[in-house]
Protein backbone atom coordinates (compact mmCIF):
# COMPACT_ATOMS: atom_id res chain seq x y z
CA UNK A 1 0.00 0.00 0.00
CA UNK A 2 1.55 3.37 -0.85
CA UNK A 3 -0.75 5.49 1.27
CA UNK A 4 1.24 5.37 4.80
CA UNK A 5 -0.45 6.63 8.11
CA UNK A 6 1.10 9.91 7.60
CA UNK A 7 -0.62 10.67 4.36
CA UNK A 8 -3.82 9.31 5.57
CA UNK A 9 -3.61 11.82 8.56
CA UNK A 10 -2.71 14.58 6.45
CA UNK A 11 -5.93 13.73 4.16
CA UNK A 12 -8.17 13.52 6.78
CA UNK A 13 -6.57 16.65 8.31
CA UNK A 14 -6.88 18.63 5.22
CA UNK A 15 -10.66 17.82 5.58
CA UNK A 16 -11.03 20.40 8.09
CA UNK A 17 -13.05 18.20 10.40
CA UNK A 18 -13.55 19.69 13.64
CA UNK A 19 -11.67 17.86 16.73
CA UNK A 20 -15.43 16.98 18.10
CA UNK A 21 -16.08 15.48 14.16
CA UNK A 22 -13.50 13.79 14.56
CA UNK A 23 -14.22 12.11 18.08
CA UNK A 24 -17.26 11.09 16.78
CA UNK A 25 -15.53 8.60 14.41
CA UNK A 26 -15.65 5.17 16.48
CA UNK A 27 -12.28 4.95 17.77
CA UNK A 28 -12.01 1.07 17.60
CA UNK A 29 -14.18 -0.01 14.48
CA UNK A 30 -11.92 -1.72 12.30
CA UNK A 31 -12.22 0.64 9.10
CA UNK A 32 -11.35 -1.14 5.52
CA UNK A 33 -8.25 -0.19 3.81
CA UNK A 34 -10.31 0.47 0.50
CA UNK A 35 -13.29 2.32 2.89
CA UNK A 36 -11.17 5.68 4.37
CA UNK A 37 -10.74 7.68 1.00
CA UNK A 38 -14.64 7.14 0.69
CA UNK A 39 -15.06 7.88 4.29
CA UNK A 40 -13.33 11.22 3.53
CA UNK A 41 -14.93 12.61 0.70
CA UNK A 42 -18.13 11.35 1.94
CA UNK A 43 -18.24 13.44 4.35
CA UNK A 44 -18.82 16.30 2.21
CA UNK A 45 -22.61 16.68 1.42
CA UNK A 46 -23.91 18.28 -1.72
CA UNK A 47 -27.11 19.78 -2.39
CA UNK A 48 -28.69 17.82 -5.49
CA UNK A 49 -31.96 19.78 -6.15
CA UNK A 50 -34.35 22.56 -4.69
CA UNK A 51 -37.75 22.36 -4.97
CA UNK A 52 -41.19 24.00 -3.92
CA UNK A 53 -44.81 23.20 -3.99
CA UNK A 54 -47.97 23.96 -2.07
CA UNK A 55 -49.54 21.72 0.29
CA UNK A 56 -53.13 21.19 1.31
CA UNK A 57 -54.11 23.61 4.10
CA UNK A 58 -51.83 27.01 1.68
CA UNK A 59 -48.65 25.42 3.24
CA UNK A 60 -45.13 26.11 1.42
CA UNK A 61 -43.34 23.12 0.44
CA UNK A 62 -39.66 23.24 0.39
CA UNK A 63 -37.52 20.24 -0.74
CA UNK A 64 -33.37 20.30 -0.42
CA UNK A 65 -32.42 17.11 -1.85
CA UNK A 66 -28.49 16.32 -0.83
CA UNK A 67 -26.11 13.31 -1.61
CA UNK A 68 -25.90 12.56 2.24
CA UNK A 69 -27.83 12.90 5.34
CA UNK A 70 -28.32 16.64 5.90
CA UNK A 71 -26.89 17.78 9.24
CA UNK A 72 -28.53 21.60 9.13
CA UNK A 73 -30.18 24.06 10.94
CA UNK A 74 -32.77 27.00 10.36
CA UNK A 75 -32.98 30.74 10.88
CA UNK A 76 -35.54 33.03 9.88
CA UNK A 77 -34.58 36.32 8.96
CA UNK A 78 -37.16 38.86 7.19
CA UNK A 79 -38.59 37.72 4.18
CA UNK A 80 -36.01 34.60 4.34
CA UNK A 81 -36.02 31.00 5.37
CA UNK A 82 -31.86 30.26 5.89
CA UNK A 83 -31.32 26.74 5.70
CA UNK A 84 -27.70 26.02 7.08
CA UNK A 85 -26.55 22.80 5.88
CA UNK A 86 -22.68 21.79 7.90
CA UNK A 87 -20.32 20.21 5.83
CA UNK A 88 -21.74 21.10 2.65
CA UNK A 89 -20.31 22.42 -0.62
CA UNK A 90 -22.34 25.00 -3.28
CA UNK A 91 -23.84 23.28 -6.19
CA UNK A 92 -24.67 26.23 -8.55
CA UNK A 93 -25.22 24.01 -11.52
CA UNK A 94 -29.03 23.29 -10.07
CA UNK A 95 -32.01 25.35 -11.12
CA UNK A 96 -34.59 25.67 -8.43
CA UNK A 97 -38.08 24.50 -9.53
CA UNK A 98 -40.22 26.83 -7.74
CA UNK A 99 -44.14 26.44 -7.84
CA UNK A 100 -45.91 30.05 -8.71
CA UNK A 101 -48.33 29.81 -5.55
CA UNK A 102 -45.90 29.04 -3.03
CA UNK A 103 -43.84 31.00 -0.56
CA UNK A 104 -40.81 31.10 -2.00
CA UNK A 105 -39.67 33.58 -4.52
CA UNK A 106 -36.13 32.72 -5.53
CA UNK A 107 -33.52 30.77 -3.60
CA UNK A 108 -29.91 31.43 -3.53
CA UNK A 109 -26.74 29.63 -2.36
CA UNK A 110 -24.05 30.82 0.01
CA UNK A 111 -20.92 29.18 1.19
CA UNK A 112 -20.14 29.94 4.85
CA UNK A 113 -16.74 28.33 5.19
CA UNK A 114 -17.71 24.63 5.15
CA UNK A 115 -21.27 25.05 5.48
CA UNK A 116 -23.66 26.11 2.95
CA UNK A 117 -26.98 28.47 2.98
CA UNK A 118 -29.82 27.96 0.79
CA UNK A 119 -31.37 30.94 1.14
CA UNK A 120 -34.70 30.88 0.24
CA UNK A 121 -36.25 34.31 -0.16
CA UNK A 122 -39.83 34.54 1.01
CA UNK A 123 -42.97 36.81 -0.61
CA UNK A 124 -43.69 37.23 3.64
CA UNK A 125 -41.44 36.17 6.45
CA UNK A 126 -42.56 33.25 8.12
CA UNK A 127 -42.00 32.83 12.68
CA UNK A 128 -40.73 29.58 12.92
CA UNK A 129 -41.09 25.78 11.10
CA UNK A 130 -42.87 23.54 13.78
CA UNK A 131 -41.06 19.99 14.46
CA UNK A 132 -43.43 18.53 13.24
CA UNK A 133 -43.29 20.36 10.00
CA UNK A 134 -39.74 19.32 9.07
CA UNK A 135 -38.78 15.48 7.53
CA UNK A 136 -35.38 14.36 6.28
CA UNK A 137 -36.81 11.54 4.48
CA UNK A 138 -34.03 8.38 3.23
CA UNK A 139 -33.23 7.70 -0.53
CA UNK A 140 -35.75 6.23 -2.58
CA UNK A 141 -35.38 5.36 -6.20
CA UNK A 142 -34.99 8.72 -7.47
CA UNK A 143 -34.24 10.47 -5.01
CA UNK A 144 -31.44 11.02 -2.37
CA UNK A 145 -31.53 12.44 1.05
CA UNK A 146 -34.58 14.93 1.25
CA UNK A 147 -34.67 17.56 4.05
CA UNK A 148 -38.69 18.58 3.64
CA UNK A 149 -39.91 22.14 5.21
CA UNK A 150 -43.40 22.45 5.30
CA UNK A 151 -44.61 26.13 6.69
CA UNK A 152 -46.94 29.54 6.41
CA UNK A 153 -46.07 32.40 6.76
CA UNK A 154 -46.67 34.44 9.86
CA UNK A 155 -44.99 37.27 11.97
CA UNK A 156 -41.96 36.38 13.74
CA UNK A 157 -42.51 37.18 17.02
CA UNK A 158 -39.39 37.73 18.58
CA UNK A 159 -36.09 37.42 16.79
CA UNK A 160 -34.22 35.72 19.73
CA UNK A 161 -32.04 32.42 19.43
CA UNK A 162 -35.05 29.77 20.56
CA UNK A 163 -32.92 26.39 20.80
CA UNK A 164 -29.45 26.14 19.12
CA UNK A 165 -27.50 27.73 22.56
CA UNK A 166 -24.35 27.68 20.58
CA UNK A 167 -25.79 30.14 18.10
CA UNK A 168 -23.15 32.62 16.89
CA UNK A 169 -25.04 33.85 14.17
CA UNK A 170 -26.34 37.73 14.69
CA UNK A 171 -28.75 37.97 16.71
CA UNK A 172 -31.31 38.17 14.04
CA UNK A 173 -31.15 34.93 13.20
CA UNK A 174 -33.63 32.41 14.66
CA UNK A 175 -32.59 28.69 14.89
CA UNK A 176 -35.37 26.76 14.86
CA UNK A 177 -34.66 23.11 14.61
CA UNK A 178 -32.13 20.25 13.61
CA UNK A 179 -32.29 16.65 12.34
CA UNK A 180 -32.81 14.29 14.84
CA UNK A 181 -29.31 13.86 15.58
CA UNK A 182 -28.49 17.32 15.79
CA UNK A 183 -31.58 18.29 17.53
CA UNK A 184 -29.80 15.76 20.40
CA UNK A 185 -26.69 17.34 20.19
CA UNK A 186 -28.54 21.05 20.07
CA UNK A 187 -30.09 20.72 22.87
CA UNK A 188 -28.13 17.54 24.76
CA UNK A 189 -26.50 19.03 27.93
CA UNK A 190 -22.64 18.43 28.14
CA UNK A 191 -21.89 14.75 29.68
CA UNK A 192 -19.24 14.79 31.97
CA UNK A 193 -18.06 11.01 33.66
CA UNK A 194 -15.87 11.71 36.94
CA UNK A 195 -13.84 8.87 38.06
CA UNK A 196 -13.83 8.48 41.66
CA UNK A 197 -10.11 6.36 41.76
CA UNK A 198 -9.74 2.87 43.03
CA UNK A 199 -12.41 1.12 45.71
CA UNK A 200 -13.34 -1.62 46.92
CA UNK A 201 -9.92 -4.32 47.17
CA UNK A 202 -7.70 -1.40 46.31
CA UNK A 203 -7.46 1.25 48.63
CA UNK A 204 -5.19 3.40 46.64
CA UNK A 205 -2.72 5.33 48.71
CA UNK A 206 -2.74 5.55 52.98
CA UNK A 207 -2.25 8.75 54.76
CA UNK A 208 -0.06 8.14 57.78
CA UNK A 209 -3.36 8.97 59.99
CA UNK A 210 -5.14 6.50 58.40
CA UNK A 211 -7.41 8.14 55.43
CA UNK A 212 -7.63 6.36 52.62
CA UNK A 213 -7.97 7.91 48.81
CA UNK A 214 -10.46 5.52 47.79
CA UNK A 215 -12.93 7.43 50.39
CA UNK A 216 -11.54 10.56 50.01
CA UNK A 217 -11.81 10.95 46.08
CA UNK A 218 -15.47 9.12 46.38
CA UNK A 219 -16.57 11.70 48.61
CA UNK A 220 -15.54 14.31 46.09
CA UNK A 221 -17.11 12.86 43.24
CA UNK A 222 -20.06 12.89 44.37
CA UNK A 223 -19.85 16.67 45.68
CA UNK A 224 -18.57 17.26 42.33
CA UNK A 225 -21.45 15.24 40.63
CA UNK A 226 -24.08 17.18 42.53
CA UNK A 227 -22.59 20.79 41.80
CA UNK A 228 -21.64 19.43 37.82
CA UNK A 229 -25.50 18.57 37.71
CA UNK A 230 -26.87 21.88 39.67
CA UNK A 231 -24.49 23.75 37.20
CA UNK A 232 -26.77 22.61 33.89
CA UNK A 233 -24.44 19.40 33.36
CA UNK A 234 -24.99 15.64 33.12
CA UNK A 235 -22.69 13.73 35.42
CA UNK A 236 -22.05 10.84 35.86
CA UNK A 237 -20.11 8.69 38.50
CA UNK A 238 -17.80 5.52 37.44
CA UNK A 239 -18.47 4.36 40.79
CA UNK A 240 -21.17 5.82 43.76
CA UNK A 241 -20.24 3.47 46.36
CA UNK A 242 -17.31 1.64 47.76
CA UNK A 243 -16.26 -0.58 44.96
CA UNK A 244 -13.46 -1.99 42.68
CA UNK A 245 -13.63 -1.34 39.01
CA UNK A 246 -10.99 -1.99 36.59
CA UNK A 247 -9.54 0.80 34.96
CA UNK A 248 -10.87 0.05 31.58
CA UNK A 249 -13.81 -0.16 32.56
CA UNK A 250 -13.73 3.12 33.77
CA UNK A 251 -12.72 4.41 30.61
CA UNK A 252 -15.14 2.21 28.66
CA UNK A 253 -18.14 4.08 30.99
CA UNK A 254 -17.02 7.14 29.77
CA UNK A 255 -17.10 6.09 25.97
CA UNK A 256 -20.57 4.36 26.37
CA UNK A 257 -22.04 7.36 27.73
CA UNK A 258 -20.79 9.48 25.13
CA UNK A 259 -18.78 11.70 27.93
CA UNK A 260 -17.30 15.11 26.48
CA UNK A 261 -15.19 15.37 29.41
CA UNK A 262 -13.88 12.77 31.96
CA UNK A 263 -12.29 13.78 35.17
CA UNK A 264 -10.47 11.25 37.14
CA UNK A 265 -9.75 11.96 40.61
CA UNK A 266 -7.26 10.84 42.95
CA UNK A 267 -4.86 11.54 45.86
CA UNK A 268 -1.37 11.39 45.78
CA UNK A 269 1.62 9.93 48.51
CA UNK A 270 5.24 10.56 47.88
CA UNK A 271 8.33 8.79 49.62
CA UNK A 272 8.40 12.61 51.14
CA UNK A 273 6.28 13.51 53.41
CA UNK A 274 6.84 16.84 53.06
CA UNK A 275 5.93 17.13 49.80
CA UNK A 276 2.35 18.75 49.62
CA UNK A 277 0.28 20.34 46.63
CA UNK A 278 -2.36 18.81 44.44
CA UNK A 279 -0.79 18.09 40.54
CA UNK A 280 -3.11 17.35 37.32
CA UNK A 281 -2.11 14.51 34.37
CA UNK A 282 -3.18 14.33 31.01
CA UNK A 283 -2.43 11.10 28.90
CA UNK A 284 0.82 10.31 26.85
CA UNK A 285 2.97 7.54 25.82
CA UNK A 286 5.49 8.75 27.43
CA UNK A 287 5.98 10.13 31.23
CA UNK A 288 6.94 13.61 31.22
CA UNK A 289 9.33 12.90 34.08
CA UNK A 290 10.32 9.74 36.38
CA UNK A 291 8.12 10.99 39.03
CA UNK A 292 5.08 11.12 36.34
CA UNK A 293 6.27 7.72 35.39
CA UNK A 294 6.24 6.29 39.03
CA UNK A 295 2.44 7.76 39.74
CA UNK A 296 1.66 6.04 36.34
CA UNK A 297 2.67 3.04 37.59
CA UNK A 298 1.05 3.21 40.89
CA UNK A 299 -1.79 4.11 39.87
CA UNK A 300 -1.76 1.69 36.90
CA UNK A 301 -1.08 -0.76 39.34
CA UNK A 302 -4.66 -1.65 40.34
CA UNK A 303 -4.83 -3.26 36.93
CA UNK A 304 -1.36 -4.36 36.82
CA UNK A 305 -0.61 -2.70 33.82
CA UNK A 306 2.63 -1.74 32.63
CA UNK A 307 4.02 1.57 31.37
CA UNK A 308 5.93 -0.80 28.79
CA UNK A 309 2.42 -2.42 27.80
CA UNK A 310 1.14 0.72 26.29
CA UNK A 311 0.16 0.08 22.76
CA UNK A 312 2.43 1.68 19.96
CA UNK A 313 0.88 2.65 16.78
CA UNK A 314 1.19 1.09 14.12
CA UNK A 315 1.18 1.88 10.30
CA UNK A 316 -2.27 0.79 8.83
CA UNK A 317 -5.33 2.64 8.54
CA UNK A 318 -7.15 1.64 11.87
CA UNK A 319 -4.41 3.42 13.52
CA UNK A 320 -3.78 6.71 11.47
CA UNK A 321 -8.14 7.53 12.65
CA UNK A 322 -7.11 6.16 15.94
CA UNK A 323 -4.23 8.23 16.05
CA UNK A 324 -5.93 11.18 14.72
CA UNK A 325 -8.47 10.76 17.18
CA UNK A 326 -5.79 10.84 19.64
CA UNK A 327 -4.47 13.93 18.36
CA UNK A 328 -7.63 15.14 19.31
CA UNK A 329 -8.28 13.66 22.14
CA UNK A 330 -4.75 15.26 23.69
CA UNK A 331 -5.09 18.62 22.71
CA UNK A 332 -8.26 18.45 23.92
CA UNK A 333 -7.19 17.40 27.60
CA UNK A 334 -4.51 19.46 27.72
CA UNK A 335 -6.45 22.54 27.11
CA UNK A 336 -8.77 21.39 30.03
CA UNK A 337 -6.18 20.48 32.46
CA UNK A 338 -4.71 23.99 31.67
CA UNK A 339 -7.85 25.33 32.85
CA UNK A 340 -8.41 23.40 35.52
CA UNK A 341 -4.48 24.09 37.08
CA UNK A 342 -5.31 27.28 36.57
CA UNK A 343 -8.57 27.29 38.49
CA UNK A 344 -6.84 25.45 41.18
CA UNK A 345 -4.37 28.28 41.63
CA UNK A 346 -7.14 30.76 41.21
CA UNK A 347 -8.78 28.95 44.22
CA UNK A 348 -5.53 29.87 46.28
CA UNK A 349 -5.07 25.25 46.60
CA UNK A 350 -1.31 24.81 46.72
CA UNK A 351 -0.13 22.94 43.71
CA UNK A 352 2.93 20.72 43.91
CA UNK A 353 6.23 22.54 42.37
CA UNK A 354 6.23 22.16 38.90
CA UNK A 355 4.50 22.17 35.83
CA UNK A 356 1.01 22.52 35.82
CA UNK A 357 0.46 19.79 33.72
CA UNK A 358 2.02 16.40 33.78
CA UNK A 359 1.91 13.51 31.43
CA UNK A 360 2.14 10.28 31.71
CA UNK A 361 0.43 6.94 30.27
CA UNK A 362 -2.27 6.35 32.95
CA UNK A 363 -4.59 3.37 31.64
CA UNK A 364 -7.43 4.90 32.86
CA UNK A 365 -7.29 7.75 30.50
CA UNK A 366 -6.94 5.67 27.51
CA UNK A 367 -10.18 6.20 25.73
CA UNK A 368 -11.59 8.98 23.06
CA UNK A 369 -12.84 11.46 25.19
CA UNK A 370 -11.30 14.12 26.55
CA UNK A 371 -10.05 14.17 30.10
CA UNK A 372 -7.42 14.65 32.84
CA UNK A 373 -6.17 12.79 36.08
CA UNK A 374 -6.30 14.96 39.00
CA UNK A 375 -3.95 14.12 42.01
CA UNK A 376 -5.79 16.47 44.59
CA UNK A 377 -3.10 16.50 47.41
CA UNK A 378 -0.71 14.44 49.28
CA UNK A 379 -1.96 11.77 51.65
CA UNK A 380 1.41 11.25 52.49
CA UNK A 381 1.65 14.55 54.53
CA UNK A 382 -0.16 15.19 57.52
CA UNK A 383 -0.91 18.80 57.21
CA UNK A 384 -2.80 17.83 53.45
CA UNK A 385 -3.95 14.60 54.74
CA UNK A 386 -6.51 16.47 57.62
CA UNK A 387 -7.06 19.45 55.08
CA UNK A 388 -8.53 16.58 52.13
CA UNK A 389 -10.78 14.94 55.08
CA UNK A 390 -12.00 18.36 55.28
CA UNK A 391 -15.40 18.98 53.55
CA UNK A 392 -14.76 22.95 53.30
CA UNK A 393 -11.83 21.78 51.53
CA UNK A 394 -13.79 19.44 49.58
CA UNK A 395 -15.93 22.10 48.65
CA UNK A 396 -13.24 24.37 47.58
CA UNK A 397 -11.80 21.41 45.64
CA UNK A 398 -15.14 20.71 43.73
CA UNK A 399 -15.90 24.98 42.99
CA UNK A 400 -12.54 24.87 41.53
CA UNK A 401 -13.32 21.92 39.41
CA UNK A 402 -16.66 22.96 38.41
CA UNK A 403 -15.01 26.42 37.31
CA UNK A 404 -12.71 24.62 34.95
CA UNK A 405 -15.16 22.68 33.50
CA UNK A 406 -17.66 25.58 32.95
CA UNK A 407 -14.70 27.57 31.47
CA UNK A 408 -13.34 24.82 29.20
CA UNK A 409 -14.45 24.70 25.41
CA UNK A 410 -16.08 22.22 24.61
CA UNK A 411 -17.26 23.08 21.25
CA UNK A 412 -13.77 23.93 19.29
ZN1 LIG B 1 -4.93 7.04 42.90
Amino acid sequence: MSLNANHIFDIIHSMKFSRRDVLKFSGFSIIATAMLPRMAFAARNSVQSVRTGVQPGNKTRLVIETSSRPSYSLSFPMNQLVVNLANTSANTGIKPSLASDALVKSVTQVQNGDSLQVVANLKQSIATIEKSQIMVLEPNGDNDFRLVLDFVAGTPSQNKPQQNQKNTKPAAYTTASATPTTAITASRKYVIVVDAGHGGKDPGCIGAGGTREKDIVLSVAKKLKNKLDANGFKTYLTRSDDRYLKLAERASIAESRKADLFISLHANANPSRKMKGFSIYTLSEKASDEEAKKLAEAENAADKIGVEGFTEFEENIRIALSSLQQHAVAEMSEEYATGCAKSFKRSSIEQQPGPDVRHAPFAVLRSTVPGALLELGHLSNSAEEKLLKQGAHQDKLVDAIVRSVKNYNFEV
